[in-house]
């Protein structure tokens, strides 16, 4: 089933999320949910709190269509243990902030451990678009989003342009 996405200014995406102690059913539905969203919005991946969840989990998937099979990847709990010297920039944008993007500059690599959909343990080194895309995601989970990396005025025009498409979304 699809969600509905939280559009950016929220007070629900600048909280810090809670760990999941127990896996269950409704955690995995949960989890099942997000993939169908932002396979359909779309995008390459979600946090739980952009459907107003405040628990430490995010989906992604970065391989492009014409790159061969999906990889949806389910994490719970994801944990940064190590991160790169070498940086990278990225144009990101986010399901959350419709329409703009800005480049943002990261680590390029991070080893990343987390829980899948049935509990068990991995841990992964991910690079390039993966590396950003993993990291923007457990942004969210800590309350923080990509633009708050950027200038405080290019952060204050898009958050009002972010209003600005509230009032119109609700007016409509
Ligand atoms: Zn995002």
């Amino acid at each position: 089933m699809k969600r509905p996405i939280l559009i950016h200014p929220d007070p629900r995406l600048k909280k810090v999320c809670d760990p999941v102690a127990d896996l269950s059913d409704d955690l995995r539905n949960l989890a099942d949910d997000m993939l169908e969203t932002m396979y359909d919005a779309p995008g390459i991946g979600l946090a739980a709190p952009q459907i107003g969840v405040l628990h430490r989990l995010i989906v992604l998937d970065c391989v492009k269509e014409d790159e061969g099979p999906a990889r949806p990847l389910v994490m719970f709990n994801p944990e940064i243990v190590a991160s790169s010297d070498e940086l990278n920039v990225y144009e990101e944008g986010c399901l959350s902030i419709p329409d703009q993007y800005a480049e943002v500059t990261r680590p390029k690599q991070v080893q990343v451990n987390w829980l899948d959909r049935d509990g068990k343990e991995h841990s992964e080194e991910f690079d390039g678009l993966w590396a950003t895309c993993v990291q923007h995601e457990i942004d969210h989970l800590n309350g923080k989003l990509f633009i708050d990396y950027l200038k405080p005025l290019k952060r204050q025009m898009i958050t009002r342009k972010m209003q600005k498409l509230k009032r119109e979304r609700a007016r409509a």
